[in-house]
């Protein structure tokens, strides 16, 4: 088996193995990413985009295989030098090679970037129309405007974040109300948390992912997930900001309480909810587990190293392959070899 071979064939498992049982190995570090929700949203993170990196490298790697006749003229000279200096292989031969023109496999996961660019591009561009024309009325109608943070002169709960400028916190006058103060700094730093620690990029970024390649298991299981994980960071960034959980736990079920009493949680009054990040979810099946999460002092959880070894070693063998099939290419733009 030629190095070119094997360094595809590894490419193939490692996307089937990842696509396939990634989300599983994850779900079986639940106890630990309870504990460091941060850490969980990295891993998260790395897994989808390592993943996503590595179906792109596909086609540069077989690329190698595929026939560097392509173009008559100047123009194809240009095209096979180009080609062969981002080969650090040299020219595959056998019954599988020169069947295929290799450029195809360069433009393909080309234009693939390209349209995951523009669909992210068009994304943001009408989530930030949304935002700034709900950021207007927010302007208009809000009765208190301090420290980034706007109320709004509703008798239903809701409190979001929204990332518009500097980002904004929105209350309603019912949470205002239903809350006591400390409460309240808790619901506002939760919010903040979300804003500073950028989770509505992250979770943009993973819809993104899922909605391109929903087909695979891992990514199509990470939008939910995630979501749950931002929660859990915003909580332990409340409860830090509070120096007292028990505070956090409170708001929680108060909002709860409140909210089965026939009362809307979360409710984005200006009807951007697409791009607004609901405080604490009150109303939501999750909160009773979050709850107590808070109120259990954070015991000793069993560290599954076997399974962080695997997990650990599969994300740096898929950075390494990608890495090792992108870099001719990249030298060979940057250098100029063609
Ligand atoms: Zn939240």
């Amino acid at each position: 088996m030629t190095p070119a071979v094997l360094l595809a064939a590894t490419t193939v498992v490692l996307l089937t193995i990842g696509g396939i049982f990634g989300h599983r190995a994850l779900s079986r570090l639940t106890p630990l990413f309870n504990r460091f929700p941060r850490l969980a949203l990295t891993a998260w993170f790395a897994a989808t985009g390592v993943w996503a990196a590595l179906f792109l490298a596909l086609g540069p790697v077989f690329a190698w295989f595929g026939s560097r006749q392509i173009l008559p003229g100047a123009a194809g000279e240009v095209c096979q030098r180009c080609l062969a200096a981002a080969n650090p292989f040299g020219q595959a031969s056998g019954p599988v090679a020169n069947t295929l023109p290799a450029v195809i496999f360069i433009v393909i996961p080309a234009l693939i970037v390209v349209a995951l660019a523009l669909r992210g591009l068009r994304t943001t561009m009408q989530s930030q129309r949304t935002l700034r024309r709900h950021g207007r009325t927010l302007d208009m109608v809000s009765t208190l405007q301090a420290q980034r943070v706007w109320v709004l002169p509703d008798a239903q709960l809701g409190a979001y974040s929204i990332p518009l400028g500097r980002g904004r916190v929105v209350l309603t006058q019912g949470t205002v109300d239903a809350l006591s103060k400390s409460e309240l700094t808790a619901v506002i730093a939760h919010e903040r948390a979300h804003l500073r620690q950028q989770h509505h990029a992250l979770l943009a970024w993973v819809r993104l992912l899922s909605q391109a390649f929903g087909w695979v298991p891992l990514l199509r299981a990470a939008a939910p997930v995630v979501g749950g994980y931002t929660e859990l960071a915003a909580d332990d960034a409340a409860a830090r900001t509070v120096s007292n959980p028990v505070t956090v736990a409170r708001a929680l079920a108060k909002l709860q309480v409140l909210a089965h009493d026939g009362l809307n949680h979360a409710r984005d009054l200006a009807g951007s909810a697409a791009t607004a990040v609901p405080a604490l979810h009150a109303a939501q099946t999750e909160v009773p587990s979050r709850v107590r999460r808070l109120l259990q002092p954070a015991g000793a959880t069993a560290m599954p190293r076997c399974l962080l070894t695997a997990v650990g070693s599969y994300l740096l063998a898929a950075v390494a392959v990608v890495l090792t099939i992108t870099s001719p290419y990249v030298s060979v733009v940057i250098m100029g070899a063609c």
